[in-house]
């Protein structure tokens, strides 16, 4: 019955063309920072069609990239020599699959739909992203952290299969699947779909979950944690203008030690998940945002906001407000945009084993209040991490860091694209400055590197990666060597490639 096709399916594959209407819509669909100019996008609705589609591509020789949900942070479908776009957003079913006693997830589904669905259909979730427009095709292959990541790891610590089409040492496109089974001969495979990163093996298909150790469970609502019923949403607010250089530091000093004291794998504070966005002052605000669960009471809020205002003496504003699962992931921080046609940005990610120090904090204090430049859309985040995310050994998945417990962000936004050299350029410096005992870059004893999911082509710049530190390492720590044994198997021509590819 589930793989029965929906009626709309068209079984013929969908070519677009320049000159087809629908290519204005397709060409750079989910970016309005990259443009991309590809000669066509083929929209495939079924395996058949991406075998056939990656065929095409590969024996005319024309460069193709894939594209599931559009949240790609850099230019790696839409660079400029990318001919072919394989556009898989028509692919988007979510089912349980009785063979396999898994959920499938087609790559084109988008997170909140796939929320929707195993919520509804099974009281399910995987722990994957919090904005319900990304892609699950791009997503998961990169690791996935999310909301419940804490309390249940990442979503590819869930991932019990993988179905990609491939292209062998001939040329020739075939579909492969690659399960976590020990006796299975494309483990590796498989094994490099947790956390490898889009873009670098083959086209996913569709991917299947099941969480380890829930292999004998018969009832498909045992296969996956459970969907939480209600969340605690909360904020708090704090105006920037009562805020000096101290009060700042003590600030992301209370935020960051919350974070060691409460991201062990099994910590109660794993219950919740937060944000502080440390914006410019020029905005004119600080912001924190979350969720916590289980709790019927506010008390894990109140005590992570008392710790976080402890000796800051701010005063600020908060609200709190129980919500239904759903209503929470499809519109999880009401007011911050999260959908792909805002994504004019750039972000530079690193992960933390230990809270920035009041150095960092102050080097942060200067970029953040920086009155030289016009710059409204500029950021420091900080993301509990941590909890269940480190229970996992680093090379039991290609997600190698397993010992961070917090994920931190420099960004930029701006609206109008004559802004994105002086955004650029400020992102760029401060992320320097914040890391300039290790070279620039987050690598060492309390920087853990970065997420590949929050991809950052600078680093592999020469020119702007100066430290001598490869962004492999940054990325995927001792896990390198075997992701390019697998990349040379599976991708031996290098067909899937782009500004941060595994080499
Ligand atoms: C607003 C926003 C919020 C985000 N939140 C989170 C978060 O909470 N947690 C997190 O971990 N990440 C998050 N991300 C990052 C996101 O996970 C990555 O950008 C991810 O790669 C996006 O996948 P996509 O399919 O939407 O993007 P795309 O732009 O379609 O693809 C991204 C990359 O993956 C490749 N790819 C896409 N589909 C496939 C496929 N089917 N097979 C193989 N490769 C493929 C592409 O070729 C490209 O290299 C967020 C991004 C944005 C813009």
């Amino acid at each position: 019955v589930n793989s029965d096709k929906p009626s709309n399916f068209n079984a013929s594959l969908v070519k677009v063309d320049r000159g087809d209407p629908r290519y204005a819509e397709l060409a750079g669909r989910g970016s309005r920072r990259f443009a991309g100019n590809p000669d066509h996008v083929y929209v495939v609705q079924s395996t058949e069609q991406v075998v056939t589609a990656v065929q095409a591509a590969v024996k005319e020789e024309r460069r193709l990239a894939v594209r599931s949900g559009g949240h790609c942070f850099e230019a790696f479908v839409s660079a400029p020599d990318v001919r072919v776009v394989i556009d898989m957003s028509m692919m988007n079913d979510v089912y349980f699959d009785p063979q396999r006693h898994a959920f499938a997830v087609e790559a084109g589904a988008r997170l909140g739909e796939a929320y929707r669905k195993l919520f509804l259909g099974w009281d399910v979730t995987i722990p994957a992203g919090v904005a319900a427009n990304v892609g699950v095709g791009g997503h998961v292959v990169g690791g996935a952290f999310g909301f419940l990541c804490r309390k249940h790891g990442l979503a590819a610590d869930h991932l019990y299969a993988v179905e990609v089409v491939v292209v062998d040492e001939s040329g020739v496109a075939k579909a492969v699947v690659a399960t976590r089974e020990p006796s299975d001969p494309n483990r590796e495979l498989w094994w490099a779909h947790t956390g490898g990163g889009g873009g670098n093996f083959g086209v996913v298909t569709r991917y299947w979950f099941r969480s380890p150790g829930a292999d004998d469970e018969t009832e498909p609502s045992r296969l996956l944690p459970a969907a939480p019923a209600t969340v605690l949403t909360f904020k708090a607010e704090w105006s920037w203008e009562h805020f000096d250089e101290r009060a700042f530091v003590r600030l992301g000093r209370n935020y960051g030690a919350w974070c060691e004291l409460n991201s062990d794998v099994d910590a109660p504070g794993c219950d919740l998940y937060s944000s502080l966005f440390l914006y410019r002052k020029q905005l004119g605000k600080i912001e924190l945002r979350g969720i916590a669960l289980g709790a019927v009471d506010d008390g894990l809020f109140a005590e992570h906001l008392a710790a976080i205002n402890d000796g800051v003496g701010v005063h600020g504003t908060h609200e709190a407000q129980r919500r239904t699962w759903l209503s929470h992931v499809f519109n999880p921080f009401p007011g911050i945009p999260m959908g792909e046609e805002d994504a004019t940005f750039k972000l530079k990610d690193a992960l933390l084993r230990k809270r920035y120090s009041d150095a960092q904090l102050a080097v942060a204090y200067q970029h953040l209040t920086r009155t030289d430049v016009d710059l409204a859309g500029g950021s420091l985040g900080m993301t509990t991490y941590g909890g269940q995310t480190n229970a996992v050994a680093p090379d039991a998945t290609a997600s190698f860091h397993r010992d961070a417990i917090l994920t931190t962000s420099c960004s930029a936004g701006w609206v109008d694209p004559h802004d994105e050299g002086k955004c650029l350029e400020w992102v760029r410096r401060f992320y320097a400055e914040l890391f300039a005992s290790t070279g620039g870059v987050p690598f060492g004893k309390a920087a853990a590197g970065a997420l590949v999911n929050h991809a950052d082509a600078d680093l592999a710049d020469p020119a702007l990666n100066t430290s001598g530190v490869p962004f492999s390492a940054i990325y995927y720590g001792e896990n390198y060597p075997r992701l390019q044994r697998i990349k040379s198997r599976w991708d031996p021509l290098n067909v899937f490639r782009h500004a941060l590819s595994i080499r």
